[in-house]
C-alpha cells in the first residue's frame, strides 16, 4: 500500500512504504518545518497519512 500526505505548507510527500514515508517527512520537516523537528512521532505521521 502507498501513502500520501498534503503537508500544511502545501508539499505533497508520497511513499509506497511506512518506513519510507515516516523518513520523507521527518527529512521534510528538518528541511522545512524546523521547529516541529523531534515532536512528530511516527504514530503522528502516520495518522496524517492517507491510503492512496
Ligand atoms: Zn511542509
Amino acid at each position: 500500500m502507498a501513502y500520501l500526505i498534503n503537508c500544511e505548507c502545501g508539499a505533497q510527500i508520497r511513499a509506497e512504504k511506512e518506513d519510507s514515508l515516516v523518513l520523507q517527512v521527518e527529512q521534510h520537516v528538518a528541511d522545512t518545518h524546523p521547529e516541529l523537528k523531534g515532536k512528530m512521532t511516527r504514530d503522528d505521521i502516520m495518522a496524517m497519512a492517507e491510503p492512496v
